[in-house]
């Protein structure tokens, strides 16, 4: 195996169980005898030692900043049951914590760094796991991560693989980004427009093939399950709605009417599948397919206004280098929004950017209510769920921010 030698003292984030191990922070590579090339593969399995010899762990190497992402510490080469090991360990967690019962059948398997194995997602939904790679070395060991998750997971029958989105986009992977890892015997497009997975008692139509990320938002359930408190009697608008989670939430807490706003005609349709599906008798629920804040600004102009309003974004930044931009945006969305809650209204409002941290956030919403001029004041701090763990060794894990506004 490839050995990664350390510079002196680099070895410390590691003894702390940071899995990262930077590229600045590498003194030498020894490469085994298979290599060809003067540098290793990426998404190849390489063991860390200290300056010292010192064994640190071994972990998948990766062109770029970050260059390995660390696997397991304290070893030399992986045990032979290591992917059954961890995703075993995940799936304990989520049976301990009481998430998978006959009402619940969707949830986050795999959380990256925050279950242990850095750059993979897994998603459950009913009888379907959707695999998603977010690097190279995941990419290359996918089907033994499928083989995993067939074998210790009692639920799934069905393995999907979606990573077009999410692997470095040059990297030279083998093999497809997307596609059947264990072909159902069961599912094809036809069959998709018959698939339910359950969040809470609610049925979802989980579109895994076209739809966005794994096919859902699995990180919003217990704030949605939040919002069904608040919903009895208001005139609700859920803005960046996607597939409708938190409209249905709202719709089964007694919401008098429901807007459900999304720039995607897709995602639209899907709102109304699932309205339809748990709500067939349903005359409060309207959704339209538009832009965020023209919808916000011609309602604003008709003089609209609601008792409670959702406001979950897509992440304004992706990157560093974008926060500045993310926070002017938070602070317009949320402005827009502040002024048209009813006196004693709420707003529940999300930022997903791991790049922005809750307190730029808090501050982007302060500056949103003092632009407006109204009184706000926070009722909840809202974050990930039980099955988005973080990581503590890994901080840069945490990424869902939401305010629960009371605006007077
Ligand atoms: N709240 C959703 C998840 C939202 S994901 C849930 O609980 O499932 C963010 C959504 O914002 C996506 O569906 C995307 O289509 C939508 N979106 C992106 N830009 C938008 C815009 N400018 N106006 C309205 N919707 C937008």
């Amino acid at each position: 195996m490839t050995t990664i030698y350390l510079k002196p003292h680099k070895e410390e984030s590691l003894r702390r169980f940071h899995p990262w191990v930077f590229s600045g922070a590498i003194a030498r590579v020894v490469l085994d005898a298979s290599h060809k090339s003067a540098a290793p593969e990426e998404g190849e399995i390489v063991s860390v030692r200290s300056a010292t010899n010192e064994i640190l762990g071994v972990g998948h190497w990766q062109i770029g900043s970050i260059a390995v992402r660390i696997l397991a510490f304290g070893v030399e080469t992986l045990p032979l049951d290591f992917w059954q090991e961890r995703v075993r360990a995940a799936y304990q967690v989520r049976e301990a914590i009481g998430l998978i019962k006959q009402d619940n059948n969707t949830f986050r398997l795999i959380h990256g760094e925050g279950d242990f194995l850095p750059g993979l997602i897994v998603d459950i939904y009913a009888d379907t796991a959707v695999i998603q790679a977010h690097s190279v070395g995941m990419h290359v060991c996918r089907n033994e991560i499928a083989s995993a998750v067939l074998s210790e997971v009692p639920q799934v029958q069905n393995v999907y693989y979606k990573s077009d989105d999410t692997l470095p986009f040059k990297a030279p992977v083998k093999g497809d980004r997307v596609g059947w890892l264990k072909e159902p015997a069961a599912i094809s497009h036809q069959q998709l427009e018959e698939f339910w997975s359950i969040e809470n008692g609610l049925e979802f139509r989980i579109d895994w093939l076209r739809g966005q990320k794994t096919g859902f938002f699995i990180d919003q359930r217990e704030n949605r399950a939040l919002v069904e408190r608040y919903a009895k009697d208001k005139d609700v608008l859920n803005m960046f709605c996607y597939t409708g989670g938190f409209s249905l939430y709202a719709l089964r807490g007694g919401a008098k009417e429901v807007d459900s706003v999304d720039v995607s005609q897709k995602a639209i349709d899907l709102v109304n599948i699932n309205v339809a599906r748990n709500f067939p008798n349903a005359k409060n629920h309207t959704a339209v397919a538009a832009d965020a804040f023209e919808y916000l600004s011609a309602q604003k102009a008709e003089g609209r206004t609601y008792d409670l309003i959702i406001l979950d974004p897509p992440a304004f930044a992706k990157h560093r280098d974008a926060v500045k931009n993310a926070l002017r945006g938070y602070q317009r969305i949320n402005a827009k929004a502040i002024e048209m809650i009813r006196p004693g209204g709420i707003l529940f409002t999300f930022s997903c950017s791991q790049a922005v941290d809750k307190e730029a956030f808090r501050l982007a919403v302060f500056s949103a209510a003092a632009q407006v001029g109204r009184k706000v004041r926070i009722l909840h701090q809202l974050h990930q769920p039980q099955d988005h763990p973080i990581n503590i060794y890994h901080p840069e894990g945490e990424y869902l921010k939401g305010l629960v506004l009371y605006v007077e």
